[in-house]
């Protein structure tokens, strides 16, 4: 490729600092001598870097197109594996008589994919599942046969839901209803005497702790699940009225999602390990302290207690949790419990990343080329041009403000019919055209006044093929931040100031924040787009909470799923889950794809009839919409 030869040498060192790779990346992801990202996968016992860029083209080799989502079952079995060696060390260092059993909880990330996987890297570990309702518990209880695991159920249950539980405690495996409800409790009894089998049971506890994060709704006293202190109570007394008490074996809190902040991690297991010491007072069995989820993501990279990062590690999260509940139960003298957590987010965020091709680039130095001069002008609009003659360092903040007071005045004069539509944009390109020279002197400035410091507004605004409400709905819902990157040229200096809009035709489908050199920045450094050439972005950790919540705005569908992995150092492929296709998210929204092709074909036969069109070009049309109706939902770009 032909490279401009006035080009700044750019290595990828740079690269690396702009888009923080590695302080998001936990070594999972680095950049390559050509310019290409990699991913660090296993080889049997060896870690191999693999060339993102040529996954997805031998993925498009096979038949599927962009967008696609990645899935590395190698990163979730690396995860798994991190978390329970994390609490394993900890609990070996500190002396710490109880064991760790992770389990997973299933709404994170439901694929049954990603339950087949967990399930079989987690053997090793007894690591379990968690279910919030009955759909859920029935996945579990297909792939989760470890009698050594636990299967925890939260959320709501009914008749059938309690009975299978218990039935299923039968055949042996230990899972434990965990009472969210006072009234649970009483279904639970009469259904484990109907049954014969006596249940393993939990209480969730509403803490006052509360936390910072965007979930901190899910906690605290205030919060809709668990119950207070007085319930808790309320509840052993009738356990012990039943002689029961002895199936309360397990205490369990949920932080909420995403807890950024170590101390209040801190705070919650002090507060719950003291709820558990006195329920053992109170005559409870016990033995199990489930902690929830809560453990975070360091999404921008900046390992600090704002709403896309954390301020503690893994091994710190582990190390604390196991002294807090350490030293409350010596305090009390009592043996320590095993402990359970519900990492989601922090299991299944590395696992995916989507990936998008740039269909187009709308520039507005595209745009900064005047079109010819309009014959009659109006005074301001020579003075808008004059403002081109006298510009320079010196009198920078009076252009700046004479350009915009013309552009201002020459809009109202459009708006009362004043000026004509060529000369309003004859205006408009000649003021884009002074605004980036201002800002390119400003920019060479030591100190440029005020109004300019914010550096330069115009972006160039790259167009996705992706919908951001399919396949990134925190990024719109809560403006979580994920890293965003091309995955290729990374030796090259990205000049281009970009935002990135998707495909659904809705202003909302935007991104506009990201993490630029460990700073938050409303543009992303981008590259320009070559003739002929792909241009890929990657968006990294979308495994937890991304692929399940989307929606189909503007009806497109999921997007392709390929599941990638390395053996004797080649890629292989998997596993290809083909996208929703164009009659797939119809059939979503209720419409009988064979109904609309009568429909649409009825249209054709009287535009024969009335002879509009051939025969022969009614039957290309209706192949046409016949094939787009089996096609993808995105943009599908032509063979080539
Ligand atoms: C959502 C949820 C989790 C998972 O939380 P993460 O922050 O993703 O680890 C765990 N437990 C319960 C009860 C939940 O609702």
């Amino acid at each position: 490729m032909n490279k401009p030869s006035n080009q700044v040498s750019w290595d990828t060192q740079q690269s690396n600092e702009l888009y923080g790779v590695d302080n998001w990346a936990n070594d999972f992801f680095s950049i390559s001598e050509n310019g290409h990202l990699h991913v660090h996968l296993h080889d049997e016992d060896q870690k191999t870097a693999v060339s993102l860029p040529d996954i997805v083209d031998g993925i498009r080799e096979r038949g599927l197109d962009t967008p696609l989502l990645l899935r590395f079952h190698d990163l979730l079995a690396d995860r798994i594996r991190n978390l329970n060696i994390a609490f394993n060390s900890a609990i070996t260092q500190s002396g710490y008589q109880g064991c760790y059993r992770g389990v997973y909880p299933i709404k994170v990330n439901q694929q049954q994919q990603v339950i087949e996987e967990i399930t079989q890297f987690g053997e090793l570990y007894h690591y379990g599942l968690e279910a919030g309702s009955k759909p859920e518990l029935l996945a579990a209880l297909a792939y989760m046969h470890d009698p050594d695991a636990y299967i925890i159920c939260n959320g709501y249950k009914d008749q059938e839901f309690i009975d299978l539980a218990l039935q299923s405690t039968k055949m042996g495996l230990q899972i434990i209803l965990v009472i969210e409800m006072p009234s649970e409790l009483n279904l639970i009894l009469e259904r484990s005497v109907a049954l014969g089998v006596r249940p393993m049971l939990g209480v969730r506890a509403k803490l006052s702790t509360c936390n910072n994060s965007h979930w901190s709704h899910s906690s605290g006293e205030n919060s809709v699940f668990g119950l207070t202190t007085n319930q808790i109570l309320n509840t052993v007394d009738t356990l012990r009225d039943h002689g029961m008490l002895n199936t309360l074996r397990l205490l369990h809190y949920h932080q909420g999602s995403q807890v950024p902040d170590i101390q209040s991690i801190r705070e919650s297991a002090t507060e719950a390990s003291r709820i558990y010491t006195d329920l053992i007072h109170e005559g409870a069995t016990m033995g199990l302290l489930d902690i929830g989820g809560g453990l975070g993501i360091d999404y921008d990279g900046s390992r600090s207690d704002s709403h896309s990062s954390r301020n503690y590690g893994i091994q710190e999260y582990a190390a604390d949790i196991v002294e807090v509940v350490k030293t409350v139960c010596d305090e009390a003298q009592f043996n320590h419990p095993t402990i359970i957590s519900e990492s989601g987010r922090a299991v299944a965020a590395y696992y995916s990343v989507l990936i998008f091709n740039i269909l187009d680039v709308n520039s507005p130095s595209a745009d900064s080329i005047p079109n010819r001069i309009p014959e009659k002008p109006h005074p301001h609009t020579m003075k808008l041009s004059e403002v081109e003659g006298y510009l320079e360092e010196a009198n920078l903040q009076e252009c700046y403000n004479d350009a915009i007071y013309y552009r201002e005045e020459i809009l109202s004069l459009f708006r009362h019919g004043n000026v004509s539509l060529r000369e309003r944009a004859y205006c408009n390109s000649l003021f884009t055209r002074i605004m980036t020279r201002i800002h390119e002197i400003a920019d060479t400035m030591e100190q440029a006044p005020e109004a300019l410091a914010e550096g330069n507004p115009f972006r160039d605004v790259y167009y996705g093929n992706f919908s951001l409400f399919q396949s990134l709905p925190d990024s719109w819902a809560i403006n979580q931040l994920f890293p965003v990157m091309p995955i290729h040229r990374l030796n090259e200096e990205p000049t281009a100031r970009a935002t990135l809009a998707d495909i659904t035709c809705d202003c909302d489908g935007r991104i506009d924040q990201f993490i630029i050199k460990g700073e938050h920045q409303d543009h992303l450094p981008l590259h320009p787009l070559n003739d002929h050439e792909n241009y890929f972005l990657g968006v990294f950790l979308v495994g937890a909470y991304q692929e399940t919540l989307g929606d189909l705005h503007n009806l497109l569908g999921d997007t392709n799923v390929v599941s990638v992995g390395v053996k004797n150092g080649k890629v292989q492929y998997r596993r290809e889950l083909a996208g929703d296709t164009i009659a797939d998210v119809l059939s979503y929204v209720e419409y009988d794809t064979k109904n609309l092709v009568e429909r649409f074909r009825s249209l054709a036969e009287r535009s024969v009839e009335e002879g509009k069109i051939t025969p022969s070009q009614r039957r290309q049309i209706m192949d046409s919409y016949r094939e787009s109706i089996a096609g993808y939902t995105y943009y599908e770009s032509p063979n080539t």
